[in-house]
């Protein structure tokens, strides 16, 4: 990757596009604006705002596209006031179609609209769900463990040497609430971008390494 680039990830969860944003961060010293991050850290301010995010995460409720869009618009005029900037990777977003129209004048606005690309990191809905109740979590250090290649035989935690338990919000259920909210709101976002030309898919079922190779032929 030799230009500045914006590169957008999308997968279903237990598709591994978390691991590879960070092999891509790590890889070409980009910013990670992560949905999941800027909400956490907004919710450590407890005022109105800060409660409201931690009320909703706490009954599992989706947070307003209004409330996600001004912490995303701060973060990335920060960046775009920084020095050397190489490029930006958005993980958790689009979650919806609207929101794929506003992050496109978003871009537009800040003049990066010919830098974006979108990677989706595409596996079954077995797949995911195998992978989603299969995979486990270290007890001491809460480190995710994937159901994916050498991982899969790992009997303590690679980093810490915890217990792996399985994780409670991985039931079926919760699985399929999951997939069937990819459907519905993120396929549409995945047919739009496709329809822009600016969309690559990868097949996600690979092991981590592979898939990453396939993700870096494309960016
Ligand atoms: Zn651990």
């Amino acid at each position: 990757m030799k230009t500045f680039k914006i590169i957008i990830l999308l997968g279903k969860s237990g598709s591994g596009k978390g691991t590879q944003a960070k092999l891509l961060k790590e890889k070409f010293n980009l910013e990670y604006i992560g949905s999941g991050d800027l909400l956490r850290k907004r919710a450590q301010k407890k005022d109105f705002t800060g409660k409201k995010i931690l009320e909703i995460f706490n009954k599992g409720g989706l947070i307003p596209t209004p409330v996600i869009l001004k912490l995303w618009l701060e973060k990335i005029e920060e960046l775009k006031n920084k020095k050397n900037l190489r490029g930006i990777i958005m993980d958790g977003n689009p979650r919806k179609i609207l929101e794929a129209y506003l992050i496109d004048e978003v871009f537009t606005y800040y003049e990066w609209s010919n830098k974006v690309k979108a990677i989706l990191v595409d596996i079954s809905d077995k797949e995911a769900t195998n992978r989603l109740l299969k995979r486990r979590i270290c007890k001491k250090c809460k480190e995710i463990i994937p159901y994916v290649g050498e991982f899969k035989l790992l009997k303590k935690c690679h980093k810490c040497g915890g217990s792996l338990i399985n994780r409670s919000d991985d039931t079926k259920k919760s699985v399929q609430k999951r997939l069937a909210w990819f459907k519905k709101d993120v396929q549409p976002i995945i047919n739009y971008y496709k329809k822009k030309r600016i969309l690559v898919e990868i097949n996600g079922e690979k092991n981590i390494e592979d898939v990453f190779k396939d993700v870096l032929k494309n960016v």
